[in-house]
């Protein structure tokens, strides 16, 4: 072989190593990209995600504030519709009143009349007359009788509701809020009793200790304890009447010093709850599911007026159709 070629079999090989090894680098570099776009591509991906779940927390949050001031807006609502519904009952039962006056007063002096009636002038007619006669002025005092005891119920009725204009000016006082608890669930069982013997309830009281005066009207606020008691015994001895085997009526009273500075007063009775469509209506004037003479509807409206407008508190009811009802009443301590 010539020695010219010498050289060119010497670079031969050097130049494959060569391009061996700037394949080798382009491929490690290409390699060293591939991982760079890997990581780069899962670090996107986990910002991604973290993205994803804050904006699903802010949602939520949203949600949550959006969920909150509906609430707030419903109970504005209902408190405005309850406020001036309460100002026409007022309204109202001022004009009904002077009516209402006239029938008890003209019922009752017919009465009189009748009365009278008997005893001077029905012995002076014909003999034959004088027995249809009597029964007829008996008929008639009979009637009259009847409606002055019913213009006395609503009698009752008017001044239940003109206590809703009065609701705001009773004074207050620095009262003891357990004290006053305990009387009026003690008047209310009393009541109870009183109309039925057979009656029996569990009760059961958790008065918060070293509870420091709270400043209320506290004829008031008994009205509406003595209410809400008088609600809760109620629906517990219907339930009881309706024979429902192993039910045993259960009355719980607890006070509460709340953490914001709030007073509570919760009633809950295991008796038949209330059912939705009744819920939206009980604290309406006159809105009863009580039969005719045993209820006014007025009881709760009152109620409502005298915590919230009377003393800048809450009114809730708590309820599971079927299990119980509670009621709350919360007031600035
Ligand atoms: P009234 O007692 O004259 O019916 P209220 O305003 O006190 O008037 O109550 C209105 C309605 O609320 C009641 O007729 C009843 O339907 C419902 N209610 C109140 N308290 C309870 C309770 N503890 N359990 C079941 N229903 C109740």
């Amino acid at each position: 072989m010539p020695d010219a070629l010498l050289p060119f079999l010497l670079i031969g090989p050097v130049l494959l190593l060569l391009v061996g090894g700037i394949i080798g680098i382009l491929v490690r570099e290409q390699r060293r990209r591939l991982q760079q776009e890997r990581e780069k591509h899962l670090l996107l991906e986990q910002q991604n995600e973290r993205l994803e779940q804050q904006v699903q927390q802010r949602t939520a949050d949203l949600q949550q504030s959006l969920d909150h001031l509906q609430a707030t807006q419903r109970q504005l609502i209902q408190s405005e519709k309850l406020a001036s519904l309460g100002e026409l009952t007022a309204g109202v039962a001022h004009e009904i009143q002077n009516p209402l006056n006239f029938v008890l007063n003209f019922s009752e002096v017919s009465v009189e009349l009748v009365q009278e009636l008997k005893e001077e002038v029905l012995h002076q007619l014909p003999a034959t007359t004088v027995a249809p006669a009597a029964e007829l002025l008996q008929n008639l005092e009979d009637n009259l009788q009847r409606i002055t005891q019913h213009g006395q119920r609503a009698g009752g009725i008017v001044q239940g509701m003109l206590l809703h204009a009065r609701t705001s000016a009773s004074e207050r006082q620095p009262t003891n809020l357990n004290a006053l608890t305990d009387q009026f669930l003690r008047l209310a069982y009393q009541g109870m009793r009183a109309k039925d013997k057979t009656f029996n309830v569990t009760i059961e009281t958790h008065f918060a200790l070293g509870m420091d005066p709270v400043s209320v009207a506290p004829q008031d606020i008994g009205r509406v304890l003595l209410n809400l008691f008088n609600n809760a015994l109620y629906a517990l001895r219907k339930r009881q009447q309706s024979q429902e085997p192993g039910y045993q009526p259960l009355l719980q009273v607890s006070t509460t010093e709340c953490r914001d500075g709030q007073v509570e007063v919760r009633v809950r009775d295991n008796g038949p709850g209330i059912a939705a469509a009744v819920l939206d209506k009980i604290f309406q004037p006159f809105f009863t599911t009580k039969p005719t003479g045993e209820g006014s509807g007025l009881g709760l409206s009152i109620s409502y007026d005298i915590v919230t407008q009377g003393h800048g508190g809450q009114l809730l009811c708590q309820t599971h159709e079927g299990v119980y009802t509670e009621f709350i009443v919360r007031l600035p301590a």
